[in-house]
């Protein structure tokens, strides 16, 4: 018999079935709801053999990493640390590939350092990677070349190239692979010291074009390495934190059919205690182990909908993506709905109104929160990428860094305004030097982006972009 005490009841009565928020709830719940965005096979018994093998593959990342994360993001919620997430829109199969997972761990790396220095708060690193392979698509299909084809869904969908447009259920098992291969990559370069900060670190400032910015950070550069380098002197480094970080993975749970089948019920490594000294009761929670942090994206949020009902279920912690379009109500739903317990951190809400729009309709769904049960207990994150991506007018898809950095500024703003605070930043940016989005130190104008436009998706900051940002969020806490 399923108990009533916990979110899920890990216990279960053998069947995977759970009671979560008094409802039955099990890993494959949300196929009796209706869903937006998911996949129409043809080849159903392919698509069974595919799960089938993924059902049984070793999870990707662990409970002990996944409770570990929940407890950082708590700290973010209260305002003792900071959540700087960011990667690819689109990853695809092809970058799992050493250099360029290197480029992304160490602009990670060099961002976070930088937030640290201007915050003087601890940082929790999410990468948007290892697994960032679905995406929604407004449209089944588009026009290339005068052809109506099917839209790229993402390499764990459909390919890129026009003759790969047809779903293919092998990608299904191809995108476990490719994520278990780059999360190794991820974890050896770690502990083989590419986060080592006893390694001075190359800033490269020479693209920045205006002499007064060049002057600004190289003086924030300086400072962090004098800071680092006295540290070292000192042996401030007993806990070999200078050597070592934690990064964590992160996708949108979009694809349910691959979450479900990565979602395990496994022993919580870290129960509540209900009072000190308690014998932790063996609890089983359902963990997508498929990364560590999901989110539900901006299309498919729907109370009623499939997704919210597979999230509800599982004990990782989780993002939603609040557009223009999210009424003040649907967030208290939402937050009732996916935490019920009211745990301090397990929810991220993830706000992409655009620059244009933030300071209308921000404010009021900050205070809905506030006024509710949930005040204190959500990590407030700002997405500044996707309320503000236009065509030029030869129609190539950007964002302008200008936009981006406003909704930043003016989110962290309405924060402060109202007794709140910003618990971190969302990113769509990439280690390479690609033409993407306008703007920055660079200058790039619109001319400019058929330079190095690789993004299948949508356009991504490079790396000079994504540290200025980085800078320039750091002034702003610093003032
Ligand atoms: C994304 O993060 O790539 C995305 C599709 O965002 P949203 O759901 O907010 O539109
Ligand atoms: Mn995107």
């Amino acid at each position: 018999m399923a108990s009533q005490v916990g979110q899920y009841d890990g216990q279960g009565d053998g069947t995977g079935e759970n009671l979560v928020n008094g409802s039955s709830w099990s890993p494959n719940s949300w196929t009796s709801k209706p869903a937006k965005q998911l996949p129409e096979y043809n080849d159903r018994s392919h698509v069974e053999r595919s799960l089938a093998k993924l059902q049984r593959l070793p999870p990707i990342v662990t409970p002990t990493e996944i409770e570990k994360l929940k407890a950082s993001l708590r700290d973010c919620a209260e305002g003792k640390a900071f959540l700087l997430q960011g990667g690819d829109c689109a990853e695809l199969f092809d970058y799992c590939e050493a250099d360029a997972i290197e480029s992304k761990i160490k602009l990670l790396l060099q961002m976070s350092l930088v937030l640290i220095w201007g915050l003087n708060k601890p940082v929790v690193r999410i990468a948007r990677m290892a697994g960032q392979y679905a995406k929604p698509r407004s449209s089944p299909t588009e026009v290339v070349d005068g052809k109506t084809v099917p839209s790229f869904r993402g390499d764990i969908l459909n390919g890129y190239p026009l003759d790969e447009r047809a779903l293919d259920p092998d990608r299904l098992t191809s995108a476990y692979f490719h994520s278990a291969a780059t999360l190794n990559y991820v974890r050896a370069s770690v502990s083989s010291g590419i986060a080592d900060l006893h390694r001075p670190l190359d800033w490269g400032l020479g693209h920045v074009r205006d002499p007064d910015l060049q002057t600004k950070y190289s003086e924030i550069v300086s400072s962090i390495t004098e800071s680092l380098k006295f540290m070292r002197t000192v042996g401030a480094d007993t806990a070999g934190q200078l050597q070592t970080v934690d990064l964590y993975t992160s996708h949108e749970g979009l694809l349910l059919q691959y979450e479900q089948a990565l979602t395990r019920s496994l022993k919580n490594p870290a129960p509540k205690l209900a009072f000190p000294g308690q014998v932790p009761r063996v609890e089983k929670l359902n963990y997508n182990t498929s990364a560590h942090f999901l989110w539900i994206g901006d299309r498919t949020r729907q109370i009623d909908g499939a997704h919210v009902e597979f999230f509800r279920g599982i004990a990782n912690p989780i993002g939603i993506k609040i557009g223009p379009t999210t009424e003040v109500t649907d967030i208290l739903s939402l937050l009732r709905c996916l935490n019920p317990q009211q745990e301090v951190g397990k929810i991220t809400l993830i706000t992409r109104m655009g620059a244009g729009k933030v300071r209308k309709l921000l404010p009021a769904h900050i205070e809905a929160v506030q006024k509710s049960e949930y005040n204190g207990k959500v990590v407030w994150q700002c997405d500044p990428m996707h309320g503000n991506t236009r065509s030029t007018a030869t129609g190539i898809k950007t964002r302008q860094f200008g936009d981006i950095l406003s909704e930043l500024q003016q989110t962290l703003a309405l924060h402060r305004e109202l007794g709140s605070h910003l618990g971190g930043v969302h990113l769509e940016m990439t280690g390479d030097a690609v033409t993407e989005c306008t703007g920055g130190s660079e200058n790039l104008m619109d001319d400019d982006l058929s330079l190095n436009y690789t993004s299948f998706c949508d356009p991504r900051l490079n790396e000079k972009q994504s540290l200025e940002l980085a800078f320039l969020i750091a002034g702003f806490f610093r003032n």
